[in-house]
């Protein structure tokens, strides 16, 4: 919104047209033939991606920095060059049969941002900066969001130096081959805020053709194994009152947490996304169950509560069939909330632009739970077709590629200005 209270109708834009063809240009390194992209983390495919980026930073008038773990800082010098960085940024890297967006439509609608302050001569108090994550997907060395993880303190340089895709080369290795810096320390840039801007990657917003996602957290998730343990028996002389049968325990489990999750509203999932028994055949007992529950909630409270209920329902079924077994946790990330004035600038931006705007929770992890640790975070979400994403037909419009780019705009105008 304007001073005056009019909606922002001749202010500052992004250049749409600009912004989809450097996506369509990025798209191409690393093309692959169901027209997707195959751009994974330090191979010589991202390094041709990071290198067009440069290219356009530098016809910016920016100034580039890599720190020791292969992040790259793209700078738009402020009025005061000693004040804390207004921030952007996602990734480059892709699955290898990821899409044309996830990640570098953050990327390049930062650039955006930087081009669209150039064109209009537009100065910002804050110096803005554009930042492009190392290893975000975890697909070619397995640690999801690698490089903000080490510059927010979580990881340690080491650890992540040590990591090795499958040929057993490691991220040491290639940071070192590819001539990116390596060091003893990552050094952190003081940051004022930084807002991230992705496709949802999942079906909402299409659902209620809403254009802008104002995204307020990230919900709370684990993975869980269950494993109980009975007794192989023939299927055909054992009288059912003489079994073992760890199946009984999932007979009872299923129902009981389905209802469960459905006491905790529609934000709670529930997924047994893998149930085996062993040995697996079609005329035995078996001898022993193993299934995965995957739960998520954004509410902390009740994500807290669903995880208990998954033990107290498995132990009660456990005692009620005479069964041993175990519940472990095999994977837990807390959830995590943005910061309010930064949520606050994402939500104005959209409302001054008059865009359909909806506050909702990731499902997904990304940098921005990292950076969230250590600066005021938020994100900004646009629909994606079918809510698809990690998948070559990834697609969005060009309509809400612009109309992200230009909350992303105002948002960090507003950040930057005070
Ligand atoms: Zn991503």
């Amino acid at each position: 919104m304007n001073p005056d209270g009019t909606l922002m109708a001749d202010a500052l834009r992004v250049n749409g047209d600009r912004l989809w063809s450097r996506l369509m240009r990025m798209a191409q390194i690393g093309a692959t033939p169901a027209g997707g992209c195959n751009r994974q983390a330090l191979t010589d495919t991202e390094m041709a991606g990071r290198r067009l980026l440069l290219e356009w930073a530098e016809a910016a008038g920016c100034s580039v920095r890599v720190d020791a773990i292969g992040n790259l800082f793209i700078r738009r010098a402020g009025r005061d060059p000693s004040l804390p960085v207004v921030m952007t940024g996602s990734h480059l890297d892709t699955q290898p049969t990821g899409g044309k967006f996830d990640g570098v439509y953050g990327v390049l609608a930062g650039l955006e941002v930087i081009d669209a302050l150039n064109d209009h001569g537009t100065a910002t108090l804050h110096p803005i900066e554009l930042a492009v994550w190392c290893n975000e997907e975890g697909s070619r060395f397995p640690m999801a969001m690698m490089g903000s993880a080490v510059w927010s303190g979580r990881l340690p340089l080491e650890t992540a130096y040590s990591l090795t895709d499958r040929a057993g080369i490691s991220v040491r290795d290639e940071l070192l081959r590819l001539g990116l810096s390596v060091g003893s320390r990552v050094r952190r840039q003081a940051v004022k805020a930084s807002l991230e801007l992705h496709i949802e990657q999942g079906p909402v917003l299409e659902r209620q053709s809403k254009i802008i996602g104002v995204v307020t957290g990230v919900q709370n998730m684990s993975r869980h194994e269950v494993v109980v343990e009975g007794q192989e028996a023939h299927a055909g002389p054992t009288p059912m009152d003489m079994r073992r049968d760890p199946v009984r325990v999932l007979a009872d489990v299923l129902p009981a947490l389905y209802e469960g999750v459905a006491a905790h509203g529609r934000d709670a999932r529930l997924t047994f996304g893998c149930i085996e028994t062993v040995p697996g055949s079609a005329n035995t007992v078996p001898g022993r169950l193993r299934f995965t529950v995957d739960l998520r909630h954004p509410r902390t409270e009740r994500y807290q509560a669903l995880r208990a209920e998954l033990n107290v329902v498995v132990e009660k079924a456990l005692r009620r069939h005479s069964l041993n077994g175990t519940v472990n946790c095999l994977w837990e990330a807390p959830g995590v909330t943005f910061d309010p004035a930064c949520v606050a600038a994402v939500r104005s931006a959209a409302d001054g632009l008059g865009l359909d705007s909806l506050e909702m929770v990731s499902g997904a992890g990304h940098d921005s739970c990292n950076i969230a640790a250590v600066a005021p975070t938020a994100m900004v979400f646009i629909p994606c077709a079918g809510g698809l994403s990690h998948n070559e037909a990834e697609s969005a419009l060009p309509r809400d590629i612009t109309a992200g780019a230009n909350v992303l705009l105002h948002a960090m105008l507003s950040l930057a200005e005070t």
